[in-house]
């Protein structure tokens, strides 16, 4: 028996933290435990145990084995088709760093035509799968809202009689959830939303404004407060080096308009960038050492004041997966909700249905030496390719996250072991 490839070790209180990459498990380790794993002469149960968890393995091929197919397991394995339906590119907010930009516009909506071809795009792929999820999307999908519910009628419906689960959320601004337009949804299916809240009232005004200039914080808080305990919160933030620092703040002005720690999933900050998509979890942070920083102060501050924040795990990108699907307002099929209405990057249609996309995105790109050999591997497959085109304008090549793991993943994880509660 060896250490594992993807077994980080990290010094902690007096003792160490062994830590998996390929399992996210961690095991605390005193002096003696440390020196018999790095000896390889772990006692059975102990042996048996740590072998479970992925801290010690038979085989460095094996280890690799495993975290080269996570993958191509996960997708044979899925039984949960799940589409981002970009109902419009349009907004009631101007926010001055929104990346839809250039391809919003006021006659940028789905219509039924579009709506009826997407329920039965997905009921003609329903063969093998127990859940549908539907996240809808925008620019702001509550624009959207007779639609949507138009569409979640007729796919619970269609689910409930083939034995289906069927379930909705959507990433939202907020400021449209109105308890009464939450009510409507909650019999369809609504389970959860993702609100973007830019951090206190004095920063988030300045950043997600109404068209009209007002600011949006105090509305947005008032719905999610009304909608709390009738479907899941996640709040996200995006924040910038500038403004990092002031986002906790937030955290006690939630727990003041009584948005607290009980009533929210989940709150997740992340940089501009990254944060420019919905791709649960999988979308990288950029390198620059102050994101590290930035990273660890923000999820320390989550977790101290209560919230929930999700664990590090292994986390390919989305756009891997075939039964992830994104469809824009128009029919158009993509992999990723960054590339959302850049011709460039659609692959396929609703009429048509999805075409090649691994190459288009070189998603393959992580297959080369320097990856095959990082222990990062399973968090990282070579990073986000929305990020890579956005920096480089084009996606071939890998997007590296090495420096900001090597910075912030010790950080992380010592705050999995200290609130282990609060991780989801
Ligand atoms: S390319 Fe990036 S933003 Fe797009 S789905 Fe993949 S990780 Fe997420
Ligand atoms: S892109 Fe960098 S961090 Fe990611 S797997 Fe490759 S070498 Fe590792």
């Amino acid at each position: 028996m060896q250490l594992s490839t993807y077994t980080k070790i990290f010094p902690y209180k007096n003792g160490h933290i062994l830590y998996s990459v390929l399992t996210s498990a961690s095991v605390l380790a005193d002096a003696k435990t440390l020196n018999r794993t790095l000896a390889g002469k772990n006692r059975p149960e102990e042996r048996k145990s740590l072998i479970e968890l992925g801290i010690i393995t038979s085989s460095s091929e094996l280890d690799r084995h495993l975290a080269f197919s996570i993958i191509g397991t996960r997708d044979r394995n899925s039984n949960t088709l799940r589409v981002v339906a970009a109902m419009n590119l349009d907004c009631n907010l101007a926010c001055p760093y929104c990346f839809e930009k250039r391809v919003k516009g006021e006659n940028f909506y789905m219509d039924r035509r579009t709506a009826s071809q997407l329920i039965d795009f997905l009921l003609k792929r329903l063969s093998g799968i127990k859940i549908l999820s539907v996240d809808f999307y925008g620019g702001e999908p509550l624009l959207s809202l007779g639609l949507i519910k138009e569409i979640a009628a007729r796919l619970q419906s269609e689910c409930g009689r083939r034995g289906v689960g069927f379930g909705f959320g959507m990433t939202s601004n907020g400021t449209l959830l109105t308890p009464k337009a939450a009510e409507s949804l909650v019999p369809l299916g609504f389970k959860s939303v993702r609100v973007t809240v830019n951090g206190p009232r004095e920063i988030h005004d300045g950043m997600r404004p109404f068209k009209g200039g007002a600011g949006s914080f105090d509305i947005i808080l008032s719905n999610l407060k009304a909608a709390a305990g009738k479907i899941a919160i996640v709040v996200t933030g995006s924040y910038t080096k500038d403004n990092y620092r002031h986002f906790p703040s937030l955290l006690d002005q939630m727990k003041k308009e009584g948005l607290t720690p009980d009533k929210v999933a989940a709150v997740k900050f992340e940089p501009v960038l990254a944060s420019q998509s919905d791709c649960a979890g999988a979308c990288a942070a950029p390198d620059e050492p102050w994101v590290a920083d930035a990273t660890i102060f923000l999820r320390n501050q989550v977790l101290k004041k209560g919230y929930k924040a999700p664990r590090t795990r292994p986390s390919p990108c989305s756009a891997h997966f075939k039964n992830n699907l994104i469809v824009n307002w128009d029919g158009g099929l993509y992999r990723c909700p960054g590339f959302l209405g850049n011709l460039r990057f659609q692959s396929g249609s609703l009429t048509e249905g999805p075409t090649a996309f691994i190459n288009k995105h070189y998603l393959g790109a992580w297959r080369n030496k320097k990856c095959l050999h990082c222990q990062y591997l399973p968090l990282c497959f070579g990073g986000c390719k929305y990020i890579r085109y956005f920096r480089t304008g084009d996606t071939r090549g890998i997007e590296c996250r090495k420096a900001f793991l090597d910075a912030a993943l010790e950080g992380l994880v010592k705050q999995e072991i200290r609130y282990p509660g609060r991780l989801i």
